[in-house]
């Protein structure tokens, strides 16, 4: 027999088994001792509103009965090695998601990357925080599962099709994440798991008959009448396919000139701008959890998600806390020597004494400053990279990244001093709103840094410090797409993906577009066998 029951639990209770099993039974009046019983969580949140935390779970109990297995993905896919060739260009969330929905529906996935695999990946990652040298093919954006690799690894997602995102998640616990990211309200992964499971997802493209090329970037497009039949790579060499799936990422600037200068359609796109901002994650814990001390044993280390509303001139735009990673380390993320930019990422214990997380400014295309409007679609694109530039240089033209106590910088003062950090390449004290941020983003940070203080108490300190530029948030490119077919609108068999396209805004929304693009151009051009 199977039952389901609510509870809600102290953290001890929901996060230790043999307590867990004991609450459970209790509750439901089992004696484990007349009855074989198996017991598992299905969904599990974490409630803090109150002055002691409690943790929501709706547990499955089987009594004498075998637990059935949770998910009905497996690693075992079709021979496709004689299917028509379906390209792909990334091999991140949305290329190695399209490559296997690809496979199920009869297609050859040749997936082309412009970096390394994610072991040989590491060694670029060492050389950006130890000797401050970007690699242009081979960083935290670019390699082997793409910028998901190297990352938090957080599942969450806005997105309503609840079934699609299952879906994913249990393809990847098929491929080797914890089961874990089925049930917690905000499943991670860490950034230490998921190369493993990248090379899981690697290993099923290649055992059904697909292609994956390291090493290969794609320079050029073969179009025919109006149709998108291959691409062209570095090296020269031509690949024909029956269409191409673009998932290159919102970083890959190149293929946005590419495009642009081919005359194909791309459209400037809203982003979001500004910092990331670094706490000790204790002092997030107290605020969160309301403890004096340190959070104990049980419970994760706490984030939080921030809005601020803010005017500058006669214009409200939205400030808003951007994949805040506890217990994290701030990294480099440029793509190319001469900029800097930072993101975040968490291992899968969420076990550093930082919690940080980009603060960004939501920036509309009548904002982008009238120069750039020189630059037609490429217009956000281009104030984006000065940005960046102007962060690299204002710190000293290495990945040393500028910094600023966070009062200092609400109140317009330089830092004499700056603090501890996770970020390897080390912090430079500048004045970030007149030597990094354009004056509307600066002053819209501090009204929101104002605000959160607010709402967090706290959380407005000198005890911490914004750290310089959070700019790839999402794509400054649109590449259009027919909202039935998926196709660009100028040129068939193209399927602008992910989110460089502007299709999706992470790992899972962006390998549910994958998947998507592949049942489109399987739909119309693949041959069912
Ligand atoms: P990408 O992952 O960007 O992949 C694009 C791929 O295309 C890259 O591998 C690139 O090398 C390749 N490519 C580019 N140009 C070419 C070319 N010309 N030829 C061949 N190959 C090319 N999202 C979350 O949901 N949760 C998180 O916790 C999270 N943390 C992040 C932390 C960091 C440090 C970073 C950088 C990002 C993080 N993100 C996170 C964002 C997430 O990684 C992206 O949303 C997601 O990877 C987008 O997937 P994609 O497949 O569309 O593009």
């Amino acid at each position: 027999m199977r039952k389901e029951i609510q509870l809600r639990l102290s953290p001890e209770e929901a996060f230790d088994e043999r307590r867990f099993e004991a609450a459970v039974c209790q509750s439901a009046g089992l004696d484990p001792a007349k009855d074989s019983i198996g017991i598992r969580p299905l969904k599990r949140s974490i409630d803090a509103r109150g002055r002691k935390v409690k943790v929501n779970v709706r547990a499955e109990i089987f009594i004498n009965e075998t637990p059935p297995s949770r998910i009905t993905a497996t690693t075992d896919y079709r021979d496709v090695s004689k299917g028509d060739a379906v390209i792909i260009v990334g091999a991140g969330p949305a290329g190695l998601f399209a490559a296997l929905r690809a496979i199920e529906l009869g297609g050859r996935p040749v997936v082309l990357e412009r970096g390394k695999d994610v072991r040989a990946r590491r060694r670029d990652l060492a050389a950006i925080n130890k000797d401050h040298i970007v690699n242009p093919e081979s960083n935290y954006c670019f390699g082997e599962g793409g910028a998901g690799t190297y990352s938090d690894g957080k599942l969450y997602t806005r997105s309503k099709k609840r079934g699609d995102v299952s879906r994913i998640l249990e393809i990847m616990v098929a491929h080797g994440a914890r089961e874990d990211i089925l049930v917690d309200a905000h499943p991670h992964i860490g950034t230490n798991k998921l190369p493993l499971l990248v090379s899981k997802l690697r290993e099923s493209i290649l055992q059904a008959g697909g292609e994956i090329l390291f090493d290969t970037k794609v320079t050029d497009f073969i179009l025919e009448n109006g149709e998108m039949t291959g691409v062209v790579t570095a090296e020269g060499e031509r690949i024909h396919g029956t269409g191409v799936i673009l998932a290159t990422g919102h970083s890959a600037r190149d293929i946005f000139h590419l495009l642009h200068h081919k005359g194909i359609l791309v459209e400037a796109k809203p982003f979001a701008l500004g910092v990331r901002v670094e706490h000790d994650q204790q002092l997030i814990d107290q605020i969160q959890y309301h403890c004096s001390n340190d959070r104990g044993a049980y419970l994760p280390a706490s984030s939080y998600a921030l809005v601020q509303q803010t005017t500058f001139g006669d214009k409200e735009r939205g400030v808003f806390s951007f994949c805040m990673c506890p217990g994290g380390f701030i990294v480099p993320a440029a793509t190319s020597p001469g900029e800097l930019v930072v993101n975040g990422m968490s291992p899968s214990r969420r076990d550093s004494k930082y919690a940080n997380s980009g603060i960004v400014v939501a920036v509309e295309l009548e904002d982008i400053p009238s120069q750039y409007q020189q630059y037609g679609a490429l217009a956000a694109m281009m104030f984006q990279a000065d940005v960046e530039k102007a962060a690299w240089k204002s710190a000293g033209s290495t990945q040393v990244a500028p910094a600023q106590r966070l009062e200092d910088f609400v109140n317009g003062k330089i830092s004499q001093s700056l603090l501890d950090t996770s970020y390897q390449p080390g912090l430079a004290a500048v004045n970030m709103a007149t030597e990094v941020l354009p004056p509307f983003i600066s002053a819209r940070l501090r009204q929101a840094f104002k605000g959160f203080g607010r709402k967090m108490k706290g959380y407005l300190t000198n005890e911490a410090q914004i750290i310089g530029v959070e700019s790839r948030t999402s794509s400054p490119v649109r590449i259009p797409r027919d909202r039935e077919t998926f196709e660009h609108p100028e040129v068939s068999r193209f399927y602008p993906c992910g989110e460089g396209a502007g299709y999706a805004g992470g790992i899972v929304s962006a390998a549910m577009d994958g998947e998507r693009c592949a049942e489109k151009i399987m739909e119309k051009y693949g041959k069912r066998k």
